[in-house]
């Protein structure tokens, strides 16, 4: 028999973490979870292509959706600034409101890491972000002398998606990356930062190891008179614009605030990083109406799509049926690499979870013109995203400029959108039901 009363579950954020559980938990639950999502912006842009869109090849509107997430009871727009037993604290987005609260019986922290000026800042208008990017991407794809901040994979795809935005013959030297550490991609097996790092050379970018910018925490622009950024070396760099493309830290602030009239949280709730600290169920240690997500919880896999989706499931699972379903450990690392969107991709079909005999044999040894006797592969060329060459050429790596135009495919069949639960045919975002309505 079902419960009479729909348990109240709160969602907060408006990512992927949160699109997935929602979906599901409707899925799963139907009408007996009452699920309210607190949503920060009035659209929600796909992080994935945040670069096109600051580098000025892509727009915001073709990038974000405006609908509401499907299958939520309600959604308050504003951004969670306190949490007490039983009640988030919202700031509508309509400053001028007071805080107000949303009672839950079970909460979900979904809301991501912070990455300013790359994304949208939560409590920013549509028409705020448009002028950040506006004001940005003036100065990135004019030829001005630019600093990007982080070697690792936003750093990269970032540094590259400048330089492919000016001329060929006037791109030497106008893009700095900074990385703090001796090699790009820290993370990865040294060839990946390897490779990536002789594209980003040949496009013309100059790069800096072992450093970092130290008088400046935040992306910064200037049209005017250039920058100085100081490096912690002690070198200084004129620039007209610095961007800082790496992740600031898990978004929970907001957890360790009480709501109005409330009592704080348990303490012990965060590690040192912010993250919440959970248990195999994706559940709060410390208070267990709580579950956290992808760059909130403490787990140690990353926060990419596919350990999204794992996590997602499991805390749906879990919420459903309590202690019900362990988390199993997630994919380690990125499984490809991009240095811009035009030039080159790298797979690494070690990150896979393919057995390592299974992912030498399908991404290494088999490549062009091989997979083209594949029937699968031919359709996925002919009627997909697929290029010929995502795999490289047979017997050698998968790299090159056919993964970065699979990946291009990918996008304009809105495949990673849907996926992510933000594009619903039929709702306004990404473009087409814009441009309709
Ligand atoms: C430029 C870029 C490229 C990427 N490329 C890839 C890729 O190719 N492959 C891959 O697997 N992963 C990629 N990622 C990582 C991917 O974006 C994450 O896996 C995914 O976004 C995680 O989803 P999330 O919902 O947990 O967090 P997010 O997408 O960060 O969403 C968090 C949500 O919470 C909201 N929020 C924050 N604070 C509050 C608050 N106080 N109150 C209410 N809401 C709040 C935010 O506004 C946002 O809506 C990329 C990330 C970036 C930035």
């Amino acid at each position: 028999m079902s419960d009479p009363k729909p348990k109240r579950i709160v969602v907060v954020g408006a990512g992927a973490s949160a699109r997935i559980v929602i979906k599901l938990l409707k899925k799963t639950s139907g009408d007996n979870v009452d699920i309210t999502v607190v949503q920060p912006n009035t659209f929600a842009s796909l992080p994935f292509y945040q670069t096109l869109v600051l580098t000025d090849r892509e727009t915001l509107v073709g990038n974000s959706t405006f609908a509401e997430i499907e299958g939520v009871n309600k959604t308050v727009y504003g951004t969670a600034v306190g949490c007490s037993d039983g009640q988030v604290a919202v700031q509508p987005l309509d400053k001028s409101k007071s805080v107000e609260t949303v009672p839950f019986d079970t909460l979900v922290c979904a809301t991501g890491f912070a990455f300013p000026v790359v994304c949208e800042t939560p409590g920013q208008s549509q028409a705020e972000r448009q002028a950040e990017i506006d004001q940005y991407a003036k100065v990135l794809t004019s030829g001005q002398n630019v600093v990007v901040g982080g070697g690792g994979s936003v750093g990269v795809e970032l540094a590259a998606d400048i330089l492919e935005k000016l001329p060929a013959d006037s791109r030497k030297g106008k893009v700095t990356l900074i990385c703090s550490s001796p090699k790009l991609l820290a993370s990865q097996a040294d060839r990946y930062g390897e490779k990536c790092k002789e594209v980003l050379e040949e496009l013309g970018a100059e790069i800096i190891f072992n450093d970092r910018v130290s008088s400046q925490n935040d992306s910064i622009v200037s049209e005017g008179a250039p920058i100085t950024l100081t490096l912690k070396s002690g070198k200084t760099l004129s620039c007209n614009a610095y961007v800082a493309a790496y992740a600031r830290g898990a978004n929970t602030s907001w957890l360790t605030t009480a709501a109005p009239g409330g009592s704080p949280l348990p303490e012990g709730l965060l590690n040192e990083k912010g993250q919440v600290i959970v248990n195999e169920y994706m559940q709060s240690a410390a208070y267990d109406k709580l579950y956290a997500m992808a760059a909130t919880s403490d787990r140690a896999e990353p926060s990419l799509f596919p350990n999204v989706e794992s996590q997602a499931a499991t805390v749906t699972k879990n919420i459903v049926k309590p202690n019900s379903t362990k988390q199993a450990p997630g994919v380690p690392n990125a499984m490809y690499q991009l240095v811009g969107h035009d030039t080159f991709g790298t797979a690494m079909p070690e990150n896979t979870p393919l057995p390592p005999v299974c992912a030498t044999l399908c991404c290494t040894w088999c490549g062009f013109p091989c997979n083209m006797l594949c029937p699968c592969f031919c359709l996925g060329v002919l009627f997909g995203p697929c290029d010929p060459m995502v795999c490289g050429m047979c017997c050698a790596h998968p790299e090159g400029k056919g993964l970065a135009n699979t990946l291009k495919g990918t996008k304009d069949m809105k495949m990673m959108a849907a996926n992510a639960g933000y594009h619903v045919k039929g709702k306004p975002g990404f473009g087409e039901e814009m441009e309709r309505s």
